[in-house]
């Protein structure tokens, strides 16, 4: 594995009682980019994505993480080296406003309980950090209200946000896109290119034209295997790529 390798998986496998739903997938993502998993559907990427986050245990392969094996390392073990789900609805607190979901995700990383109803003084200090990360997503104008009234692209935003604050060097992106509309797609595209600057990202996209404008590189599952990899327009004119889709 060369050094700017930054996850690997070598024949990663689950089989659901007799049925392989990922089947020696072997993936190389360099650090820097942004790598999108896609196929059509059924392909696996959902099985593999969980495989990656430790939300599932591959019954064979390996996962390696900045030269460190992860396969039976727990999710929160994982994120503390640095590899972070985003887009987990669970890690926004609907009746907290978007500062103080900011506030407590940056609490997090420092170690603290969840005593934010009892240290609002000590908090108020992480204002500064909370509001330049809501500046960063574009929620300044959005800091005082609660996240449940967010609009639902926003609530995305505010999820990158509280992501952030953990400082993932790499960040595992679940349909980032799903159920947006244009606008939201067209701000939450922006958002993933300003924060791949310093950051790898890997994500599971079903929208095609974010993944041509977003991605450096791609694969292709079909059938829980590799079936193609290589950057857009390398992958959108594979004949197997085009039957697979088709044939879905
Ligand atoms: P994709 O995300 O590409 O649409 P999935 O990863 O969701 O595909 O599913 C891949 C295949 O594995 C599907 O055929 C699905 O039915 C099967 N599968 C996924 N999870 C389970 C499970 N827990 N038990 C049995 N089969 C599963």
């Amino acid at each position: 594995m060369t050094a700017d390798i930054i996850l690997s998986t070598r024949d990663l496998t689950i089989e659901f009682k007799g049925f392989v739903a990922v089947d020696g997938v072997s993936l190389d993502i360099r650090r820097g980019t942004i790598h999108a998993l896609i196929g059509p559907n059924g392909a696996g990427k959902t099985t593999c994505f969980n495989l990656l986050t430790k939300f599932l245990t591959p019954t064979k392969g390996t996962i390696t993480f900045k030269g460190n094996d992860i396969t039976a390392l727990r999710p929160a073990t994982v994120a503390r080296l640095g590899l972070v789900r985003s887009f987990q609805i669970s890690a926004v607190f609907p009746h907290l406003t978007a500062l103080e979901n900011v506030r407590v995700a940056l609490q997090r990383k420092r170690g603290g309980s969840f005593d934010f109803w009892r240290s609002e003084r000590v908090l108020r200090a992480l204002n500064d950090e909370a509001l330049n990360l809501l500046d960063a997503v574009g929620l300044t104008d959005f800091a005082a209200l609660p996240a449940v009234e967010l609009s639902y692209g926003r609530k995305r935003a505010l999820e990158i946000a509280t992501t952030l604050a953990l400082d993932p060097e790499m960040l595992l992106l679940d349909e980032p896109m799903a159920g947006m509309g244009h606008e939201d797609v067209e701000r939450i595209a922006a958002l993933i290119r300003r924060v791949s600057a310093n950051r790898t990202i890997l994500m599971v996209e079903h929208n095609l034209s974010v993944v041509a404008s977003l991605s450096d590189h791609i694969t292709v599952l079909a059938r829980g295997k590799v079936l193609a990899e290589g950057n857009y327009s390398t992958v959108s004119s594979n004949p197997a790529v085009i039957e697979a889709y088709i044939g879905a």
